[in-house]
């Protein structure tokens, strides 16, 4: 059984700032923000990465993200999106998940 900590939020077993919600995903403030506003767009089904994640998933994902980033009010001024995966890309959680970064600026750079 998959057990990871956004499964666990997800089932309400874990608390969380949840932004948004539908049948489908999930949207919560990142517990250590790098940005004003960091919100973590996840599916509800448990799906590991971009490896299981099918067309439709990954277009609602981007609708999703586009809806939440009105919703909080940083489409005017932009903001990020950013997919980690496996051990180079920095993925902490083995949960599909897109960061949403923005609320001030993020300057140019995408690796440090
Ligand atoms: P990753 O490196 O896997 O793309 O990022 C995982 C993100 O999840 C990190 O930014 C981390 O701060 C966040 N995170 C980890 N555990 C929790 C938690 O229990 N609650 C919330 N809201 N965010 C978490």
């Amino acid at each position: 059984m998959i057990d990871d900590i956004f499964c666990k939020i997800i089932k309400g077993e874990l608390p969380a700032d949840k932004v948004y919600e539908d049948d489908e995903f999930l949207v919560i403030k990142d517990i250590h923000p790098q940005a004003p506003v960091h919100l973590l767009i996840i599916p509800k089904k448990h799906i590991f990465g971009m490896h299981d994640a099918t067309q439709e998933l990954l277009g609602q994902a981007m609708m999703v993200a586009d809806k939440v980033a009105q919703h909080v009010g940083v489409v005017e001024k932009g903001y990020r999106l950013i997919l980690n995966e496996g051990e180079h890309g920095g993925k902490l959680v083995p949960h599909f998940h897109i960061h949403l970064l923005g609320g001030k600026a993020l300057g140019t750079k995408i690796v440090k």
